[in-house]
């Protein structure tokens, strides 16, 4: 077994790269990809741990996508990269430029907490950040040292939230860009837990279809927070439209302490090891 979507510390996860590849052959998983979002900094760290332990280490990225085509239903549109070049230097531009863009939200963020009455040091956000990825959940870490909630589930829950006092949204690529700067760097680009569009049946199809117009090569269809009707939906709308088939976890470590690595919410993610070879296929072809 396998798993193709996992965070480490280089953004929003709370393991070290090290640490996910040392859990992920604990548990006797045969590859893992790491996705951090909008930074590939833990890969060169986890591909040498991956080699130490017996385990393929496969280069991962996860992009949030602006989304606001005509089927958009409020939902979150993410990208998963897999197999790409990570010294691409367009792919690292860009990411760059997110990340950039992600410090001046966080401290955005800071601003509509305190004018909420919540004080926060920016430099304490971005020491929890670690200086690569700074997302909600290190502001939420924040929150829980200063004392204003208990967990990160309330933080999210009364501050960062959209429509929350400390909710500012976050700058995206288009699909189009997003999924072209993965193919140019000679990755292969799969939407990310595809339940989170909330679109279904016809919809879903035709939002699918356009993305597959700009190269998609695959859908997520198992993932912690699925439905096993809605894993059954997008296999089989995956196979309709002759796209590939992945899973993963979205493995966060103690940011998100119910979802396990290899295995989601009680084994509700099982992932095959021809998933991986079905995407390695595919990124030569
Ligand atoms: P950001 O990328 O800064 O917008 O933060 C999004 C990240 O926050 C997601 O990748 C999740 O890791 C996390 N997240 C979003 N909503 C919640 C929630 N309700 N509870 C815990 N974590 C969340
Ligand atoms: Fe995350
Ligand atoms: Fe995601
Ligand atoms: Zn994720």
């Amino acid at each position: 077994m396998i798993d193709l979507h996992t965070h480490s510390t280089a953004s929003d996860g709370t393991l070290a790269p090290e640490a996910v590849v040392d859990l992920a052959a604990a548990q006797k998983l045969t590859a893992l990809a790491l996705t951090d979002h909008d930074t590939v900094a833990g890969l060169p760290a986890a591909l040498a741990q991956g080699k130490k332990r017996g385990l393929e280490v496969v280069p991962g990225v996860e992009l949030g996508i602006q989304w606001d085509g005509p089927e958009a239903s409020g939902g979150q549109m993410h990208l998963l990269g897999y197999l790409f070049r990570a010294d691409d230097s367009g792919l690292c531009d860009r990411l760059s430029w997110l990340r950039d863009r992600r410090r001046e939200r966080a401290q955005r963020i800071v601003e509509k907490l305190k004018a909420a009455g919540v004080e926060l040091s920016f430099g304490r956000i971005q020491e929890i950040a670690g200086g690569e990825s700074i997302g909600r959940p290190h502001v939420a870490q924040a929150l829980i040292e200063a004392g204003a909630v208990s967990s990160i589930g309330e933080a999210f829950g009364r501050f960062l939230s959209p429509g929350r006092p400390g909710y500012e949204d976050k700058d995206e690529l288009t699909p189009a860009e997003a999924i072209q700067l993965i193919r140019t760097a000679g990755g292969v680009a799969v939407l990310a837990h595809p339940g989170t569009l909330k679109l279904k049946g016809a919809a879903l199809e035709r939002c699918v279809k356009e993305l597959m117009g700009y190269g998609l090569a695959g859908l997520e269809a198992i993932w912690s927070s699925h439905s096993a009707e809605q894993v059954r939906e997008l296999k089989a709308l995956a196979e309709k439209l002759g796209l590939l088939i992945t899973g993963g976890s979205d493995f966060h470590g103690e940011n998100k302490p119910d979802i396990q690595l290899g295995t989601g919410r009680k084994n509700n993610v099982q992932v095959p090891d021809s998933v991986l070879a079905a995407l390695r296929q595919r990124a030569q072809a």
